[in-house]
């Protein structure tokens, strides 16, 4: 049996998570469960993979946690010390899909504890990559990817040697407004921004899709997972979503990763790896598809996609700063105070302030400093966003 424990559980990626779970749940031993408001899925999920304990993040959602595990034997806690003490309890695999920052704490804890953390959390390796990794690497423990674009990347790297790669490609589907006019895109709305033409997924990490945030925050993740200069990754808008990443070697070869857009397949090849095992998602029929296409993504449409090349050419915690400050204006742009253009405007305004602050962007990494910088980041943002506002 594995010891397993899956945090976020209640999100689009915990939920595909425990999809594959139920199907062979004499497999899996399940230790922690995870979740924010959703108390009753939180609940109903526990019970029915007979978790040790189940977590909110709110404290004040105890007391509801514990009313809806009545008559099971599941613990109930909440808060982010609970958080992080359910992932320090012993497993083997640790499912990391909390949205945003606060996933990073929980995801050392379990490395720290030397379990294989399965990564969805993009940001904390955007905010804190050399952390993570360096704290695997202390504990003996593996990160493994569970973004579609990294896993198909790590799936290409089997058995080839770094020193022969010379790109990464990995592609994009252009999110909600791929085919908008450009003179409306500053008036695109929550609501349309949240919806997504092949995935789908959490409302923020969909936003971030139409605006291209997302994939800025995953050329940062092929630099921190792979160890390639940023000249070497290339982003590609592919629309149809069924190349995920592809690898350029030295010798001209290009390996493409295809699939169905479905997480099951990135969530399963990290549970089961290094084997591969048989898992429900669609099978591609091309001749059916037919063609497929690819084509550069346009700056300005896209301006936060040159952001993240600005980040790493800066270095230090530049990272952190981009993903407070992103974290930020969209909170901003979900509670309809900024535009959707205004975001990558104010991300780079951040970006400019920090640049030259070296005490601060050039300081160890560690999870105190970034929690600081963090917090400064998204301060600033506020900051500029009020001076827009007047
Ligand atoms: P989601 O919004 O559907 O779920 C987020 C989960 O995190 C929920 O369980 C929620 O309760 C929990 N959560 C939210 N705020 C929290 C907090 N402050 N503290 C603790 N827990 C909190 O998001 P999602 O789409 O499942 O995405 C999860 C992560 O996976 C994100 O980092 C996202 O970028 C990444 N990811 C998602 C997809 C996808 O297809 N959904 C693909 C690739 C990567
Ligand atoms: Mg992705």
């Amino acid at each position: 049996m594995r010891k397993i424990s899956i945090f976020g559980a209640t999100g689009s990626i915990g939920q595909n998570t425990i999809d594959l779970i139920r199907r062979d749940l004499d497999s899996y031993d399940v230790v922690a469960l995870t979740g924010g408001a959703n108390i009753a899925r939180l609940a109903a999920d526990a019970k029915a993979l007979n978790a040790e304990v189940a977590v909110t993040a709110f404290e004040d959602r105890l007391d509801d946690l514990r009313t809806a595990l009545i008559g099971s034997s599941v613990e109930a806690a909440a808060g982010q010390r609970a958080l992080n003490e359910a992932a320090a309890r012993p497993a083997d695999w640790v499912m990391s899909a909390i949205v945003g920052v606060a996933g990073l704490a929980p995801g050392l804890e379990a490395l720290k504890q030397g379990a294989t953390l399965a990564l969805a959390n993009k940001e904390s390796l955007v905010c804190a990559g050399s952390l993570l990794l360096e704290t695997a690497k202390r504990h003996d423990a593996s990160i493994l990817p569970v973004d579609s674009e990294h896993s198909a990347v790590f799936q290409g790297l089997v058995g080839e040697d770094m020193d022969a790669v010379e790109r990464i490609v990995i592609t994009a589907s252009g999110g909600a407004f791929r085919d908008w006019p450009l003179d409306q895109l500053g008036t695109a709305t929550l609501a349309e921004a949240s919806s997504h033409p092949n995935w789908d997924m959490g409302q923020r990490i969909t936003i971030d899709s139409a605006s291209m945030f997302n994939k800025a925050m995953e050329v940062i993740e092929t630099r921190e997972y792979f160890g390639v200069s940023p000249e070497q990754i290339e982003v590609l808008i592919h629309p149809e979503s069924m190349v995920h990443a592809l690898v350029g070697f030295q010798d001209g070869a290009l390996m493409a990763h295809l699939g169905a857009p479905d997480m099951r397949h990135a969530i399963g090849y990290a549970l089961h790896w290094p084997e591969r095992r048989d898992l429900p998602v669609a099978r591609l029929d091309l001749a059916k598809i037919g063609q497929l296409n690819f084509h550069t993504p346009d700056p300005l449409r896209y301006p936060a996609l040159q952001l993240a090349y600005q980040v790493m050419a800066r270095g230090g915690m530049m990272g952190t700063v981009f993903n407070g400050a992103k974290e930020r204006v969209l909170d901003h742009f979900i509670e309809s105070r900024i535009g959707f253009l205004d975001m990558a405007t104010i991300v780079e305004q951040v970006l400019e302030h920090f640049e030259s602050q070296s005490s601060l962007i050039d300081a160890a990494m560690t999870l105190d400093n970034v929690t600081k910088i963090d917090q400064l980041a998204r301060q600033r943002a506020d900051l500029v966003i009020a001076e827009r506002t007047g």
